[in-house]
C-alpha cells in the first residue's frame, strides 16, 4: 500500500511510519509540526519508500500519486495548559485539525478510494460515569469546558466519519486511543509520561495535580500500533478501544517511575487545581478490539516505562 499518515512528526505518527515501511509499505508522512519535531523522522530521511510533506491539514491537501490508506494522527494531543505545546494554548488549530482536517483527509480518501484511519480517543468519554469504558458507553464531556477543544473536535470527527462512511461510502475506521506512551513523546508538552520521566532523572519530586488518585491505563505504542495496524486491515467502521486495562492510579505510577529511574526525591502536590476538567477514572474495556482484531496488549508497564526511561536518558544526555 502507499500510505497517507498526518501527523507523521508526532509521538505517534513516527511510530506508524516505521510499521507500515517495516511492513513493507510506502508511506507519504504530512505534518506542520505546531506539537511534532523533525528529530522524529530523521532517520527516514534516506529511505526511498518515505516521503514527506510540510502541511497544514486544515487546509484542502493535495498528494500526487495514488493513495490506498490515509491515517489522520494531527492534532494536538496534551491537556495541558501550563505546556505551549497543549491543546488549550492551541484552541483554534485543534479544534481546526479536527474538523477541516477531518474533512479534507475524508474527500482525499474519496478521491482515492482508499482506507481511511482515524485517530480518535478516551477523551470521547470525557469524565466518564460508566467504568470501564465500551464503545457503546456515549460519554461524559463539558461541551465548554478547559478540554472541549479536543473532546468536542473528536466528538465532530467521528460524527463526520459515520456521516462519510454512511452516506458516500468512504471506507472509514475509527480508533479511540487510550493513553499511550513511549520513545519520542515531546518531553515539554506537559503529559505525565514525558512531565514525570524528566523530573525524575533530574531527581526532583515528580508534580501530582490532585490528590494523585486519579487513574489512567498507559498502553506502551507498539502495542497501540499493533491494534492500529490491524485494524487498518479489518473492515471493522464502527469506534474500537485500543489501550492497556491495567489501571493505576497517577500517586502509584508516580512510584512505579520513581523506583525505575531511581528517584528519592518522591511528589509534591501541585497547588493548581485542574480536577474539575480532569477524568477521575479511565480504563478502556477491549473486548471488540480482542474479538474483531484478535488483539491484546502485550507489553508490561514496568518493561514499557524502562524503554521509555532509556529513550529520555540519552534525549536529555543523561549517563
Ligand atoms: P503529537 O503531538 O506527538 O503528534 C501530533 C502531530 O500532529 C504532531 O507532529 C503535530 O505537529 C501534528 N499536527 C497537529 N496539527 C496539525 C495540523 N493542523 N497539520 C499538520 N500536522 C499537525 O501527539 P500524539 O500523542 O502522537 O497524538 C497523535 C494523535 O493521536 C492525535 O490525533 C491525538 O489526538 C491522538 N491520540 C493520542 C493519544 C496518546 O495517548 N498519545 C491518546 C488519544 C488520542
Ligand atoms: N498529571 C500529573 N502531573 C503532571 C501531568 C499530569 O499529575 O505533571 C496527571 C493529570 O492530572 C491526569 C494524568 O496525570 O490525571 C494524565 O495526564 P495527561 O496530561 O498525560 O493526559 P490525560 O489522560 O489527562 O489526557
Amino acid at each position: 500500500m502507499r500510505i497517507l499518515i498526518t501527523g507523521a512528526a508526532g509521538f505517534l505518527g513516527s511510530h506508524l511510519c516505521d510499521r507500515m515501511l517495516s511492513e513493507g509499505h510506502k508511506v507519504v508522512g504530512l505534518d506542520n509540526f505546531v506539537t511534532g519535531s523533525r528529530d522524529n523522522l530523521v532517520h527516514l530521511v534516506r529511505n526511498k519508500d518515505f516521503t514527506f510533506k510540510r502541511h497544514d491539514v486544515s487546509e484542502p491537501i493535495t498528494v500526487p500519486g495514488k493513495l490506498d490508506a490515509i491515517l489522520h494522527f494531527a492534532s494536538p494531543a496534551s491537556p495541558n495548559p501550563a505546556s505551549p505545546f497543549g491543546y488549550p494554548n492551541l484552541p483554534v488549530e485543534t479544534l481546526k485539525a479536527g474538523s477541516m482536517g477531518t474533512f479534507h483527509t475524508l474527500d482525499l480518501a474519496l478521491i482515492h478510494q482508499a482506507r481511511y484511519v482515524f485517530a480518535s480517543t478516551s477523551e470521547i468519554y470525557g469524565d466518564p460515569l460508566e467504568h470501564p469504558q465500551k464503545e457503546t458507553y456515549w460519554g461524559h464531556v463539558n461541551p465548554v469546558g478547559p478540554r472541549s477543544m479536543y473532546d468536542e473536535a473528536k466528538r465532530f470527527s467521528e460524527a463526520l466519519i459515520m456521516a462519510y462512511y454512511r452516506s458516500k461510502g468512504a471506507d472509514t475506521r475509527i480508533v479511540r486511543i487510550f493513553n499511550t506512551y513511549g520513545p519520542r513523546m515531546r518531553l515539554d508538552d506537559g503529559r505525565v509520561v514525558p512531565s514525570f520521566i524528566q523530573q525524575a532523572l533530574n531527581k526532583e519530586p515528580l508534580t501530582i495535580f490532585g490528590d494523585g488518585m486519579q487513574t489512567r491505563s498507559f498502553c506502551y505504542v507498539n502495542d497501540l500500533v499493533d491494534g492500529i495496524y490491524r485494524l487498518l486491515l479489518s473492515s471493522e467502521h464502527l469506534p474500537v478501544n485500543i489501550g492497556n486495562p491495567v489501571e493505576t492510579s497517577i500517586l502509584n505510577f508516580a512510584a512505579t517511575i520513581n523506583r525505575l529511574a531511581g528517584n528519592p526525591a518522591g511528589v509534591v502536590y501541585s497547588p493548581e487545581d485542574r480536577m474539575d476538567s480532569d477524568p477521575q477514572r479511565r480504563r478502556p474495556d477491549i473486548n471488540r478490539a480482542k474479538a474483531i482484531l484478535g488483539w491484546n496488549p502485550k507489553v508490561d508497564l514496568e518493561v514499557g516505562l524502562s524503554r521509555t526511561i532509556e529513550y529520555f536518558k540519552e534525549k536529555l544526555g543523561i549517563k
